[in-house]
């Protein structure tokens, strides 16, 4: 059977309706983005920010329209707005964070996190959820990294996420680990442009639309970075707890501080932080070289009264098997580096089964 063409599905969503006016959500010019891979229908719904909530009818009903089109199996609509996120997620204090809805079958959500790009964080969530399932545990791992979806790469999934109800989508597996990401709904190519409201319905539909089945945990590669969208993110999912990922350089650190006050402004219990890149060991002669000053994660950990996880070598075959699509903890379970893996795993595994996720921390008062 053909793709639906864009043309097709414009002239169906000329037929939905907006609330207030009766006129199209074409007509308005709303909807824009619209990508169709195979059976696959993605796009977004431009609002206005205040009126998110109250137009969450309209964005299922554009959903179902679609999804009701021949030779259409899933259709994902995300809201956008042209202004940022809710106004007064900056000023909340942590003690009105709003409830966040459990999501059903899914025991603990944790997030992997980074205050900026590049530090390893990917890496660190598809290893630690590859050694989770390893333990024993039910893991599933959702690629919340929208701006740049790497895990399809890393866990070396290229295919499609099916569905068999037309509702719910089937995540991928890798080792026994069930993977959803947005990549498995674009093009690698296609730049996406996200804005605050948009990325918390596109992660809403993530966890709430694709059947995880029962899991002991999923694991969520956040998008890395401090700023609104994280923030809603960290607010609107519900958190046992967080990781941080940092290297040992001072301006990555400086970075990883404000992920933790992000965390706990939100009261999101931090697990601990995590050294990526922490030293050099030496394939030929096994000399470890400390090439960024090493230790500022311990350091860091120290000073905000979190733990200090675990710490990775700067390695050639983490890179290799990382970015080859061969989870280093699955490839090669016998090298140090999967064991380093292996024992944040078992941390963290630890940490979950445990009273309390994590340390208590101070409240922190924002004026
Ligand atoms: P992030 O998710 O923080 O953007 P990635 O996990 O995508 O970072 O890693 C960025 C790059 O660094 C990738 O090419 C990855 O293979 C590599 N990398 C990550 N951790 C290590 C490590 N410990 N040793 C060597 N290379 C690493």
């Amino acid at each position: 059977m053909n793709e639906p063409t864009v043309e097709a599905i414009r002239r169906v969503l000329n037929e939905i309706r907006h609330p207030d006016d009766g006129k199209s959500v074409i007509e308005r010019g709303m909807v824009s983005g619209i990508v169709v891979k195979g059976k696959n229908v993605g796009f977004a719904l431009e609002v206005p920010a205040a009126d998110a909530q109250r137009l969450e009818k309209l964005r299922r009903a554009c959903e179902d329209a679609v999804r009701a089109m021949e030779g259409v199996s899933s259709c994902t609509v995300v809201l956008t707005a042209e202004r940022g996120p809710p106004p007064d997620l900056q000023s909340k204090p942590a003690a009105q964070a709003p409830a966040r809805p459990e999501v059903p079958g899914i025991k603990a959500i944790i997030a992997v996190a980074s205050g900026k790009g590049g530090v390893g964080k990917s890496t660190t969530a598809i290893n630690l959820a590859c050694g989770l399932r390893a333990l024993g545990l039910k893991t599933g791992i959702l690629d919340a990294d929208i701006y740049g979806p790497s895990l399809p790469r890393m866990a070396g999934l290229s295919g499609r996420p099916t569905t068999a109800d037309g509702k719910k989508m089937q995540p991928l597996e890798v080792a026994g680990v069930k993977v959803m990401s947005m990549g498995f709904l674009v093009e690698e190519e296609t730049p996406m442009i996200w804005r605050g409201p948009m990325v918390q319905s596109a992660l809403t539909q993530m966890l709430n639309d694709v059947a995880w089945g029962e899991l002991d945990v999923l694991v969520v590669d956040m998008p890395p970075g401090t700023g609104d969208a994280q923030l809603t993110m960290a607010q609107k999912v519900p958190l046992a707890g967080a990781v941080i990922v940092s290297t040992p350089q001072d301006i990555a650190l400086l970075d990883a501080r404000k992920a933790i006050n992000m965390f706990r402004r939100v009261d999101v219990p931090i697990m601990g932080i995590v050294e990526n890149m922490s030293y050099f060991a030496c394939p030929n002669c096994g000399h470890r070289t400390e090439i960024f000053a090493h230790g500022g994660a311990k350091a860091c950990a120290d000073t905000y009264n979190v733990d200090f996880l675990a710490e990775i070598p700067l390695d050639i075959a983490i890179r290799e098997t990382s970015d080859g699509g061969q989870p280093i903890v699955v490839s090669r379970p016998d090298t140090t580096q999967a064991a380093a893996y292996m024992d944040l795993a078992r941390t963290i595994r630890d940490k979950l089964r445990g009273p309390s996720a994590a340390k208590p921390f101070p409240k922190i008062v924002y004026a």
